[in-house]
């Protein structure tokens, strides 16, 4: 059995938007002169890969990385490294992608690239043993997956507290709020930010989690001054305050704070964690499978983060990243982004694939006995996606 042919589908969404309430900071938001700081982080596409085979499997992956450019990456150069070989060399695979694209890879659109790949190739793998691909990685870990509610967008007070309310009342133990004000609103901005913890604390009690998400948005001294002004209110973690190249001042603030921090959304492969590592610029890792490298980095960095007593709490929920979480003894619990209007880009994958698993009673189930990654693609209901092949 070799790989036949890789087909690429780019997933572009042409239907309504509604981004008016969804205002949070981002690393454009300290430069001067901004009047959208989101824009460069909202993405209304997706990008899926079909990996055929000779004897007629086929494994589906995605990224949602700058798409458009991910896609181009697969049909110029990594395609051509895997038709004809065996999909089940996994290891192999992701070497001989990695190696071949190291000199203007690593990290980022390409690894993104060979992510989208990868898992596709791990979801073949589980077809032909019959497994899903969490039993492949280490099999059952929990009974169920814990999941958070990721959302609370919005800057009205009102409308933060009735969503925070709502969901807690839907049994989910944890959420995450989005800091509403960037650095350029100063101390008035910070205040706001906290007042916003403060309120979902206060609504959800302290039987829930509460996170904060930061978005790389601040710099060093704003985030210091942050950490003291939340110390108050208990939070699970405060994610990517900072760029995820300033490692060693994660590593600073660190000395700074009793809260834990998250971060390395945006950081690749296990090179890029061992650095974290050996930094010790954090608590909690947050790899997304579909950026990392695949399951075949994921599995590597979720030994690194085990060593360390680090947890593994993937960005994003989606199926690549629940088998991770289900198989790791690292990772606690799971992303949950709920399926509402399109908003920031982060639901779009409710609208293209069947299979994804939905939260009862805050908790996600895989099913034991569906191979592969469980995943099928949408064949109804396209009407608002322009689909690129
Ligand atoms: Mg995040």
């Amino acid at each position: 059995m070799n790989i036949k042919s890789i087909k690429t589908k780019l997933y572009v969404w042409k239907g309504p938007v509604k981004t008016a309430d969804t205002i949070f900071a981002t690393p454009v938001s300290l430069l001067p002169f901004q009047t959208d700081a989101q824009a460069p982080y909202r993405f209304f596409s997706w990008l899926v890969v079909e990996v055929e085979t000779t004897d007629g499997h086929v494994g589906i992956g995605n990224a949602g990385l700058c798409p458009d450019v991910t896609k181009l990456i697969v049909d110029t150069r990594l395609a051509p490294l895997l038709i004809g070989e065996s999909p089940l060399h996994t290891e192999y695979l992701y070497e001989k992608m990695y190696r071949s694209t190291v000199a203007y890879g690593r990290k980022g659109a390409v690894m993104a690239a060979i992510s989208a790949l990868d898992i596709a190739l791990w979801d073949i793998k589980g077809q032909v043993m019959q497994q899903p691909v969490f039993m492949l990685l280490g099999g059952r870990t929990k009974e169920y997956i814990p999941s958070y509610y990721s959302r609370l967008y919005t800057r009205n007070l009102d409308d933060l507290q009735a969503e925070a309310s709502h969901y807690k009342s839907l049994g989910f133990k944890g959420m995450k709020l989005r800091c509403g004000y960037p650095l350029t609103d100063g101390l008035a901005g910070m205040k706001k930010n906290v007042e916003m913890v403060r309120l979902v604390r206060e609504t959800v009690g302290d039987d829930v989690d509460v996170m904060l998400e930061a978005y790389m948005g601040f710099n060093f001294p704003y985030a210091k001054r942050l950490l003291q002004e939340l110390e108050p209110y208990n939070l699970r973690w405060v994610e990517e305050l900072l760029l995820p190249d300033e490692i060693h001042l994660f590593n600073k603030l660190k000395q700074y704070t009793a809260i834990p921090l998250s971060g390395g959304e945006h950081e690749y492969g296990h090179f890029g964690f061992y650095d974290l590592v050996k930094a010790d610029a954090l608590d909690i890792f947050q790899f997304d499978t579909n950026r990392v490298g695949g399951f075949t980095q994921a599995q590597k960095i979720c030994t690194l983060a085990y060593n360390e007593g680090i947890e593994i709490i993937p960005h994003g929920g989606q199926m690549h990243n629940l088998h991770v979480v289900m198989s790791s003894f690292a990772s606690p619990m799971a992303e949950y982004f709920p399926k509402t209007e399109i908003e920031v880009g982060n639901e779009l994958f409710w609208y293209i694939f069947n299979g994804e698993a939905v939260a009862e009673d805050g908790n996600l189930q895989l099913d034991d006995k569906k191979p592969g990654m469980g995943l099928t693609l949408k064949t109804t209901d396209l009407r608002n996606f322009t689909i690129i092949q």
